[in-house]
Order: C-alpha cells, then structure tokens, then sequence
C-alpha cells in the first residue's frame, strides 16, 4: 500500500504522534493508501515554516512577475505530468479518466491564469485635485490555511494555491481526507519550478483534528475554505477567535429552469450534463430541474430516457461518464436520500438502484425523481450524487419562487429564449451565478461564489488576490495642505 507523508518546511515528515488513516479505492472500498494523520503539532511545524518563509523568505518580498515566473514553472510542471494526476485522481475519486483529464489541464490553467493576474494588475490611485495623491499598496496577508474538499481535489487545492503564491503568501494546505493522492505529487512539482523553501506546505489529516487546528492557529490569518455549508459554520466560530479573514466556497442546491419556449434538446443536454457530469459530486450541479408544466411530461419522460442511457461503469474506461461515487459512507448517504425521496412520494423515473453489472464499488444508476415538492428533503438537501429532482411549475412567478425555495444559493442555470425573462429572472434568482441558454462554463476573471448557505465571498481573477491581500492606502499631499493649528495661538 502506498504511503504518503506530509511535507513540511521543504521536507517529507510522517505525523509526529506517529498515527495514520487509511484512504480506500472506491471502485472495490479496499484500503490502497496509508496516509499520514496530522495533529496539532504537524499542523505547528507547518505553520512555523510557512510563517518563517513570510517574514524572512524571499517569496513575499520578490516582484509579481518574479512569483508568476514561477507560477509559470508550476503550471509547466503540472502539465508533463497531466496524464499521472488525472490516473491518480480517477483511481482515489472514482472520477471517469475522460473527466479527470479534463480537470488536470485546468489545474495547470489556473496557475498560468493567476501568473497573469498578478502580473496585469495595476493598483488604483486617487488624485484629489493637484493637492492630494492617494494610492493602495497590496501586501500578502501571511500565512495562508487552504482546506479542500474531496470533488475534483487537484484542482480545487489549485485554484486556491495559484492565487495564494501569486499574491505572495506562503501556505499550508489541508486536502480532504477522502482524496489525498494528488496532492501528494505537489511537493515534486514545487521543488522543480523553484518555489523558494517552507512557502509550500502540505499536512494530510482529518477535518476535527488537522483542519481545525489550522483554523485556530494564531499565525495563520486568511483561511480560503471549500466544502459543506456545515463545516463552513464550524469554521467561521472558531476562526472568529482570531477574526480571521474567511474565504468560502460551499454546498449547493442549484436549480435549472426550463420554459416552454426553450429549446427543450439543448436544455434536456444541459440538465443530463449538469448533474451527471462529475459524478454529481458538484457543487454547481443542477440537482433541482423545474420545468414549465406545459412541456413537464415529455421533459420528465426524456430525461428518464436519457438518465438511463449514461453509462455507469469503471472509471478508467474511457466510454464510462458515471463513475464510483467516492466513498461507502457517502455512498450510503446519497442511498439513504434515494429512500427519503420514495418515501416522500417523489416518482422515480430512473435510476435508484447499483447497476446489475457492477456487484461492488459505489456505483449508482443516474437517478431521476419527478414530482419533486418544495417540502420534500430531496428538493432542500444538498445530496451530491447523480440524483436530480424534477418540479413542475406554472408561471414566472412561481419558477422564481421555487428556485428561490431552498436554502443554498450557489449557481441557477435558465433555458428560455425570451430575451426580457431571461434578464427578469436573472435579477430575481438568489444565486452567485446564473447562465443564461448554457452549461456552466466562465471566464476565471469573473467573481465565482455563491449567496446565503451556499458561500462567504468570492475567488476568481483580482477577488482571489483581494482574499489573500490587504490593502494599505498611503495619502501623500503634494501641495502644502492647510493643517490646523492648535496650540499656536
Ligand atoms: P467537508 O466540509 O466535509 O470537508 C471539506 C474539508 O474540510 C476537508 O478537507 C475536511 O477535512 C475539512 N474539515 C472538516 N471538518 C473541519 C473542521 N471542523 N475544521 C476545519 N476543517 C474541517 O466537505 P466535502 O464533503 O469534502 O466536500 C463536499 C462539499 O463541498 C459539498 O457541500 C460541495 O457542495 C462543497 N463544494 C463547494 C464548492 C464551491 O465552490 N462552492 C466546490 C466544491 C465543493
């Protein structure tokens, strides 16, 4: 069984108590990874490292196209080795290999795209009249504490570290759990773009015990936290000892909306690829489909249709689109949600069941519930699984109400070709982001999060440098400005 180590300071280091956990390969639930289980004292190690890097290293101190030279470096590195991180990443996640490669090229992306971020971003400057000139100086916050999730980690723990090191803060990253493997190739990477010493530190361990002592230490000040909107409450109460800056990205119950004047095939693409694309394991995915109920029963008919043709199988088989879902207490989770959804009254149109020719592993059928009311937990609970529910509606008024009905507002996804509802709705939606007539694709510039349950800010292009920068204004005169005398008279 392969071993993984945390890395500390530029150096690999079991745990100090010694102790491991075993990380398991969902297509059979065999252990095939003992990794190591930070504590506290890992979690000190790391962060002194890191903190030493800040004050005393080079890194925060080295110009922006320094650090985006290296980025660059990062990302070059990233990309020799894209088919190893998307192999690892398919066998630790269960993720199809065609996605997991797709996912691994972003990775590389997302360094590449913050190397010119921080190398194109100017700084704002304010003149008042000829006597005052005012301007912001950025400097890195400190020490930076990424905790991750397990969906697509490699590139989630990138998407965090590119603007991190891009803005000149050392890290200490805490990926999931459930998912460890990739991660473990980053120290190699790091190592040969040249990443100064101790600015790179990675410590695996459970949440309660690895992750919260990254939360409560003292030394670190910004936390950028992906994962459920419950973990994101724990976080937030315990960073609030050291009002911490929070970054988080969590849960969501995304809906998407299609009307009768759609284009029903594209939508009907849109909604299969939505929410089974990833394994469901998404956070945008479109898990609640409302649809107008003059087209409902065809739609519902041929999404079941379609549900039943994705094909579930190995993940490392190219034809596979639905993979194994991560692990069997997840596994069993979003079971228990197909049960609830029976049990609720919800029609199950397809699905709900492991495939016949897959006997173990955490395979499930793409599930489809129709039916779906506002009061059922399937249409307010956050499943993450190739699960989707399905409601009907009759007019604008009540689309907006039920997509507004949970509460989660991370992504919403419209279908209508009437120009003048789609930006009606597109104003009334509670959602951080909302496409209009598309899958969810963006530019990395624009603002990514999400309102209420589903997140607490925003990362992307110059609002991922902002998490990890403060900005210090400095006020010159540069005229004799008239300064009040007291005590001259
Ligand atoms: P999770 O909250 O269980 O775990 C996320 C990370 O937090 C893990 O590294 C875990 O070890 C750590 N953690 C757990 N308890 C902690 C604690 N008390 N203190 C500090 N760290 C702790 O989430 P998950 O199950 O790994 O991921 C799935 C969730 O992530 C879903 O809800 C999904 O919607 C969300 N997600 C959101 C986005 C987004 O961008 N909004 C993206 C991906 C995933």
């Amino acid at each position: 069984m392969k071993r993984l180590e945390h890395y500390i300071g530029g150096r690999h280091a079991p745990s100090r108590s010694g102790e491991t956990f075993t990380a398991l390969d969902p297509t059979t639930n065999e252990p095939h990874l003992e990794v190591a289980a930070g504590g506290a004292a890992d979690v000190d190690a790391a962060v002194s490292a890191a903190h030493k890097a800040f004050t005393d290293g080079p890194w925060p101190r080295m110009t922006g196209d320094q650090r985006a030279a290296v980025l660059r470096r990062i990302a070059a590195a990233i990309e020799v080795r894209d088919d190893e991180i998307a192999a690892l990443e398919c066998r630790d996640t269960g993720l199809p290999i065609t996605q997991a490669k797709g996912q691994a090229k972003r990775a590389a992306h997302n360094f590449r795209f913050f190397a010119d971020v921080i190398t194109t971003m100017g700084e704002d400057v304010y003149r008042v009249g000829d006597a005052q000139l005012n301007y912001v100086v950025r400097k890195p916050v400190g020490v930076a504490g990424l905790i991750t999730p397990w969906n697509t980690p490699f590139m989630l723990e990138t998407w965090k570290l590119a603007p991190a090191l891009a803005a000149g803060c050392p890290v200490v990253l805490k990926p999931a759990e459930w998912s460890p493997l990739s991660a473990s190739l980053l120290p190699q990477i790091m190592e040969e773009a040249g990443l100064p010493e101790g600015v790179f530190n990675l410590v695996h361990g459970i949440g309660e015990d690895a992750g919260a002592a990254l939360v409560a230490h003292p030394d670190v000040p910004v936390i950028s936290f992906t994962g459920e909107s419950g973990t994101g409450q724990t976080i937030m109460r315990n960073a609030s000892a050291h009002l911490k800056t929070l970054s988080m990205e969590l849960g969501g119950k995304s809906p998407l909306v299609v009307f009768e004047d759609a284009d029903l095939e594209r939508a009907l693409d849109a909604a299969v690829f939505g929410v089974f694309s990833l394994n469901g394991e998404r956070c945008t995915a479109s898990s609640r489909v409302l649809v107008q109920d003059t087209v409902y029963e065809e739609f519902v008919n041929r999404l079941a249709e379609r549900a039943a043709r994705v094909r579930v199988g190995d993940p490392d088989d190219p034809a596979t689109e639905l993979g194994a879902l991560i692990h069997p207490e997840h596994y069993e989770r979003v079971m228990e949600y197909v049960r609830i959804g029976s049990a609720e009254g919800a029609r199950l149109v397809a699905g709900g069941s492991r495939p016949e020719h897959l006997p173990s592993g955490n395979f499930l059928s793409a599930t489809v519930f129709a039916d779906v009311t506002p009061g059922m937990r399937i249409f307010q609970e956050e499943i993450f699984g190739p699960v989707v529910s399905v409601t009907p509606f009759t007019s604008e008024t009540e689309a907006i109400e039920l997509a507004n009905a949970t509460r989660y507002g991370l992504a919403a996804y419209l279908w209508t070709n009437d120009l003048r509802r789609a930006h009606r709705l597109a104003r009334s939606i509670e959602a951080g982001m909302l496409w209009v007539n598309s899958q969810n694709v963006r530019d990395l510039r624009t603002p990514f999060g999400g309102v209420k349950a589903s997140g607490v800010g925003r990362e992307g292009g110059r609002h991922s440098i902002d998490v990890y920068t403060e900005s210090h204004i400095v006020h010159v005169a540069t005229e004799d400005l008239p300064v009040p005398r007291f005590g001259a008279a």
